[in-house]
């Protein structure tokens, strides 16, 4: 099944083993404020506590200076939430490859956890400096690199360590992975990716990479824009990328020519100021008015697009329909998620970010299939490009 080295081919048992997580949590007033990352990480973690490993755990938090110790980065919140998590100590060190760090792991016994600090603390993790990651390296004899989130960063601690260590996909990566790489080779049809957000121009690989994969695309949010103006249409002040109507306008002439039904809006609300209090009106994407600007798909399209959604077999979802994080304009967003979700014969696959976002503020996250934890790992993955830290995993 999996191109990549997993957790269950490895010895674990006795070693001590150097596990990279994405720790990237927020934190309010020193709490972990949102724990979600660090519950994907435990079932790694029991499995290696299961089979009696020598457990030292690490991550990066935030963007520290990489100039040394930040309080308002350190890891130790995160040590003390997980305490809880898995009811047995976890001896955290305020160093990463130093002597303290050094006795720490060797002090350490079978079934034994502790946390190193910070990463970011030193620069040389973002570097991917070969000498900070062979004394990573040099804590453990095993490497277990779990965080997919950051699958799509060339650093140090997810790639550099690789040069030095046998090294193996935890339980989360690999659940990522075979989903989403199934997702693109061998989809159960209709497959109907539906793409949102705010600018074409970032979106543009993905939108080619799925026009060869799927059947249908839907395109929403923002980036809708550029699309009709590359048909022609006024779009008043809506947000339009003037230097990428050619490219959209050549997209669409490549969904056609491969038989993609790409789907763009029929109507949309529109405001006269980007704010939730703005005049509002909801417009045909035939007669959008000089003055106003598209910041939700409009009803119809929502008709239109909920009838496709309900067709798939496979769904593939990144990126908002529109400003959904104001009241005004969330009802687009909102009611594809409710369409996704009520989709029950279909595989429904959430690509990260903002699209985790909306279908966690509208309670929906239980019903889809699959939600995945790195929006910019996801989307480096589905427009086909390799991640370093799932290539540095490979046979
Ligand atoms: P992205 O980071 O590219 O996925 O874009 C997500 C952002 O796009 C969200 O913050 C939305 O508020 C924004 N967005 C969605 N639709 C629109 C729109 N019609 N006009 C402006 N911004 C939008």
């Amino acid at each position: 099944m999996a191109e990549i080295r997993t957790l269950d081919q490895a010895d674990v048992s006795g070693k001590k083993v150097l596990c990279r997580f994405d720790f990237n949590v927020p934190l309010v007033a020193g709490q972990v404020g949102d724990d979600t990352r660090i519950l994907e990480a435990l079932p790694t973690i029991r499995y290696l506590l299961d089979h009696n490993a020598r457990i030292i755990l690490c991550s990066h938090l935030g963007r520290p200076a990489g100039i040394g110790y930040e309080p308002e980065f350190s890891m130790a919140p995160v040590a003390r939430r997980l305490v809880e998590l898995i009811d047995r100590p976890v001896t955290f060190v305020n160093d990463i490859i130093g002597e303290r760090a050094h006795k720490a792991a060797a002090r350490l016994e079978d079934g034994q956890v502790m946390m190193l600090e910070n990463l970011r603390f030193d620069k040389r993790e973002k570097k991917n400096d070969p000498e900070f990651a062979r004394e990573l390296a040099s804590l453990a004899e095993v490497f277990v690199n779990d965080a997919f989130g950051a699958a799509h960063r060339a650093h140090a601690s997810i790639t550099g360590v690789t040069e030095y260590l046998p090294s193996y996909a935890g339980m989360l990566m690999t659940k990522e992975v075979d989903t989403l790489n199934a997702m693109l080779e061998n989809p159960k049809r209709p497959f109907v990716a539906i793409l949102g957000g705010s600018k074409v121009s970032d979106k543009t690989p993905i939108i080619e990479s799925l026009i060869d994969k799927c059947d249908t695309l839907i395109i929403g949010g923002g980036m809708c824009f550029t699309f009709l103006a590359a048909q022609g249409k006024g779009v008043g002040t809506s947000l339009m990328e003037k230097d990428w109507i050619a490219k959209c306008a050549e997209m669409l002439e490549k969904a056609k020519a491969k038989g993609v039904n790409l789907m763009l809006p029929l109507d949309v609300v529109c405001a006269n100021e980007f704010s939730n209090d703005a005049e509002t009106c909801v417009a045909s994407c035939d007669a959008i008015p000089d003055h106003m600007m598209g910041l939700d798909i409009g009803p119809e399209t929502i008709r239109y697009y909920a009838h496709a959604i309900a067709e798939a077999r496979t769904i593939f979802w990144n990126g908002p329909m529109g400003v959904f994080e104001m009241p005004a304009y969330e009802a687009g967003t909102k009611s594809l998620a409710v369409s996704v979700a009520a989709n029950f014969d279909a595989e429904s696959i959430i690509g990260g970010g903002d699209s985790v976002a909306a279908v966690n503020k509208f309670d929906l996250a239980s019903l889809m299939s699959f939600i995945s934890t790195g929006g910019g790992a996801s989307m480096t993955l589905v427009q086909g490009d390799p991640l370093p830290g799932v290539e540095a995993l490979k046979w």
